[in-house]
């Protein structure tokens, strides 16, 4: 469905506001199923600030993310889908911090009104936020090119959150989930690429299952918040892998001064990725896609058990990949822990394309 080039019905957007603005706001932002209460929310939609109650003992995490038609979705996309991909982005990143969502305001613009999309991207977030208990409360809606910004709140015990700068020698680098879907999803939605000409797929067409695992991956990534609140306490650090595997690791090391390895054998790879993509590509998808919003952290080789275990029992998986070591930047390990130059083999037109 194309949100521009469909008739507006009727152009609300016009300013000075007309009344029927604030319909929009009260028809597809202020209900019951997005703006419900919470404890805390002392006041949401309707007035000029929301009023929220942070309790003495727990910080307030924010983090904001811009998603912008043509570059971070495509424009035609399901309202939904774009919705629900908005708000798991931003959850993801408090699961990074450990925090537990809380609410979140919406910057919305639009290039005209379109009640078809509006109810199909209000019915998208309503999922997500009904799921995480993180209501709306507030935001901002404008007439221009199509853009999403959202920036949600989430609740940490004081000094708990788990930051980028806690890695320490000895510990080990966990990744949850699978890596390289998000960036594989691109190619199976036929949409481009960062990686270059040589990342394609390795089958023609990839089934049906195979092709909507990846849209589910791209526009339904399911943040790590159970896993961070209920595992969250054993990692000394951890990040949302939103840029792929190195660049995001390496801010985990920059962070805390220290170097880490990782075993490129130990990768874990979803079974779509393993049918519809050569070994190559799936690591370059790992390494240098992006998109995956799963979770990179590191523990204290004391705690592994535990926080395995944890994973289990929620039954997320998470994949002990490499460990952290004195020094700095990343150095990759190949079968039988040998290690592979970075500036050789496969790595080399690796790093020309990113
Ligand atoms: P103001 O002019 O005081 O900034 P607005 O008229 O823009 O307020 O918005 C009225 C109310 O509707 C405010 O409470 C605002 O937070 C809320 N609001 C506006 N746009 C959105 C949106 N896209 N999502 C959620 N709430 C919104
Ligand atoms: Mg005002």
């Amino acid at each position: 469905m194309a949100v521009v080039d469909q008739a507006p019905v009727p152009d609300v957007m016009h300013k000075p506001r007309s009344h029927s603005e604030f319909e929009i706001i009260r028809r597809f932002f202020a209900t019951p199923n997005l703006s419900f209460p919470r404890e805390g929310i002392e006041l949401g939609i309707g007035d000029d600030a929301a009023l929220l109650q942070v309790p003495p003992n727990k910080n307030l995490a924010m983090s904001m993310d811009v998603l912008i038609s043509g570059i971070h979705f495509p424009l035609d996309a399901d309202p939904s889908l774009i919705a629900n991909r908005a708000l798991a982005v931003n959850l993801s990143d408090l699961a990074a911090m450990g925090a537990e969502p809380y609410c979140f305001t919406l910057g919305l613009v639009l290039p005209h009104s379109d009640e078809k999309w509006l109810a199909g991207f209000s019915g998208g977030l309503e999922h997500l936020a009904r799921q995480y208990n993180c209501p709306l409360v507030g935001g901002d809606t404008s007439r221009g090119p199509l853009s999403i910004s959202i920036q949600v709140q989430g609740l940490v015990d004081n000094n708990r959150a788990t930051r980028r700068s806690g890695a320490n020698v000895g510990d080990k680098i966990y990744v949850s989930g699978t890596l390289g879907d998000g960036a594989i999803a691109l190619l199976a939605l036929g949409l481009d690429s960062h990686l270059g000409s040589e990342f394609s797929l390795a089958v023609s067409e990839p089934s049906a299952a195979c092709r909507q695992y990846f849209e589910d991956a791209y526009f339904k990534p399911q943040p790590q918040i159970g896993l961070a609140s209920a595992a969250g306490k054993l990692f000394s650090s951890a990040i949302d892998i939103s840029d792929g595997l190195q660049g995001d690791l390496q801010h985990i090391l920059d962070a805390s001064e220290v170097a880490g390895n990782i075993r490129l054998g130990a990768i874990p790879y979803s079974k779509s990725a393993m049918c519809c993509v050569s070994p190559e590509n799936r690591l370059r998808a790992a390494l240098f896609g992006g998109d995956d919003y799963e979770l990179c952290f590191t523990v204290a080789e004391k705690d592994c058990v535990e926080a395995e275990s944890i994973a289990k029992a929620l039954g997320v998986s998470i994949t002990c990949i490499g460990d952290i070591n004195a020094g700095e930047g990343i150095d990759y390990l190949g079968t039988d822990d040998s290690p592979v130059e970075a500036t050789e083999q496969a790595f080399q037109h690796f790093s020309a394309t990113t």
